[in-house]
């Protein structure tokens, strides 16, 4: 039973009812009749019902928002736009407690993250996007024309929104990926299909509420809850124009393929083997606790997470035995838990996996300095977990664990470390401690990822772009970038 008992009662009621599609503006029932069960990861208890979507569901979605993109939506000013936006934004804040005890529940996260961070960010995006509306135009040009001399042309370019986008999103942070996606589509005038992923539907069903008594037109926010078979229909799609995809780069790939038939337009966020790197002049009162974040936030389940960190050979000893002694300290428990720091991974199936990286690590040389197991008891909770005497060609190095597990290594000569930390398929974030401004500079500039940290590891901020170079996507979230991406720019050429 756990800490459930203690959650508010709008999220007991919420829990209790049977949850059901969002489709053109009603709470429709899956066509197969059809719904599944949701987890609570920290002791393995149903927690609530969902309408389990399939390819029908997801063609009703579609049409939905074709009708809504080509009426209600495209006849609403920009200003009214941004103001639903707000509005979501004003919603999502009133609601922030009963949001986090959702996410927490669902995710496993500890309720003190979700709080401050998670439940606020999307809050943010939304105000963010809010703002684009009514600040996406095109220029003029002064063309020459030399095939047609005398003639004079007025040109200009106006930006027009992609139209129907599929959104599929993972089970790290289900609040703010659905937050991420849809804010900068809705800003762009796009309508939306978004498809939740199994593990965690709950705070996106809660956000179509938000979206629904904020006013926005029916058939904008399609939401249809399913597993990956829903996900591959609205992938291959015809009425779709978009996909918007985050999870492993795995599916990444088979995106990419369904996309091809009518060439939609694609942006991918995927996975990430990101280095983090101490240099021997770095303030290591900040770098020390800065790496074992860089790791152990949301369990290692980030696509960011600094998995592989980089220590100069001259403070080695004194990092990792730092990192190693947070690494023994965090309060691993209920994610509902106001102590906890650590909650359990997203499944049983994650659990899994991390487990078989530490002993594939394990059996091939590494040294397990701290954690390596699962706890024995309900739930899914993996200790922090460092690993030594790697080497470059281990799968724990090289692939994408997602759970709480750093490999630790030393490095002398900056040459040679750039080299083994660009020595890697993905290319999502690095991180860098250095109190040499130049040096800071100088190395970031030659990593080769979306998003440099230096000082810090996990910042984020609706005006700021993230995404990944490589392997790790294609396109950028948040930002001014991420609007771009669901506009279609029209070429205007009037004879004077
Ligand atoms: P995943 O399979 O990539 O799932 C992400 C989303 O894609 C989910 O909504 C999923 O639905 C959907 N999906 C699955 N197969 C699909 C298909 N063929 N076509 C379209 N959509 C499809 O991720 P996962 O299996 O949950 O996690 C596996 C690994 O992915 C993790 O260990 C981690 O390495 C990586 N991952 C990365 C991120 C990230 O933020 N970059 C996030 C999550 C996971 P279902 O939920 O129903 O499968
Ligand atoms: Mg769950």
């Amino acid at each position: 039973m756990g800490l459930i008992g203690t959650v508010n009662s709008t999220v007991r009621s919420f829990l209790s009812q049977p949850h059901r599609l969002w489709i053109d503006g009603q709470w429709v029932a899956a066509a197969s009749g059809q719904s599944f069960p949701v987890e609570n990861p920290a002791n393995g208890d149903t927690i609530s019902q969902v309408a389990k979507g399939d390819a029908a569901d997801i063609d009703r979605a579609v049409r939905a928002a074709r009708a809504a993109f080509e009426g209600p939506w495209s006849q609403l000013s920009a200003s009214a736009r941004g103001r639903l936006l707000w509005r979501l934004a004003d919603l999502i804040d009133q609601n922030a407690d009963e949001l986090a005890q959702l996410e927490s529940l669902d995710n496993g996260k500890p309720i003190t993250v979700a709080r401050a961070g998670d439940v606020p960010l999307a809050a943010d995006i939304f105000r963010y996007m809010a703002g684009w509306s009514t600040k996406i135009s095109g220029k003029t040009f002064p063309i020459s024309v030399p095939y047609t001399p005398g003639a004079e042309y007025f040109a200009y370019t106006t930006k027009e929104a992609v139209g129907v986008v599929g959104q599929i999103i993972p089970w790290n942070f289900p609040l703010l990926m659905a937050a991420w996606k849809l804010a900068p589509a809705l800003a762009a005038g796009c309508t939306v299909v978004l498809k939740p992923a199994e593990q965690t539907p709950l705070s996106a069903l809660r956000l179509g509420q938000l979206i629904q008594d904020a006013g926005f037109p029916s058939g904008v926010v399609n939401i249809v809850t399913g597993f990956g078979e829903a996900g591959a229909h609205l992938a291959q799609h015809p009425g779709v124009d978009k996909v918007a995809f985050t999870g492993s780069t795995e599916v990444g790939r088979l995106i990419v393929a369904a996309a091809a038939g009518n060439l939609k337009k694609v942006t991918l966020e995927l996975g990430g083997k990101s280095p983090n790197i101490i240099f021997d002049d770095a303030d290591l009162d900040v770098a020390i606790p800065g790496a074992a974040n860089a790791i152990f936030f949301n369990h290692g389940q980030c696509c960011c997470a600094g998995s592989r960190l980089y220590i100069h050979d001259k403070v080695y000893d004194k990092v990792l035995a730092g990192i190693t002694q947070i690494a023994q300290t965090i309060q691993l428990g209920e994610g509902l838990d106001p102590k906890t720091q650590m909650g359990p991974l997203v499944s049983r199936e994650q659990l899994d996996r991390v487990c078989s990286y530490v002993r594939s690590g394990v059996e091939s040389g590494a040294r397990v300095v701290v954690g390596g197991r699962s706890l024995e008891k309900a739930g899914y909770f993996m200790q922090p977990t460092i690993l030594t005497e790697t080497r470059p060609d281990m799968k724990v190095v090289r692939e994408e664990i997602f759970g709480p597990v750093m490999t630790a290594m030393r490095f002398t000569d900056t040459e040679d470390l750039l080299r083994q930390a660009n020595d890697t398929e993905y290319g999502l974030a690095a991180g860098l401690w250095t109190r040499d401004v130049r040096k800071a500079h100088q190395v970031s500039a030659r990593l080769r990822a979306g998003t440099t940290w230096i000082n810090c590891y996990n910042i984020f901020d609706a005006a700021l772009p993230f995404g990944g170079y490589k392997q790790s996507g294609w396109g950028r979230e948040m930002g001014e970038d991420a609007v771009n991406l669901y506009l279609e720019t029209k070429s205007v050429c009037l004879l004077k």
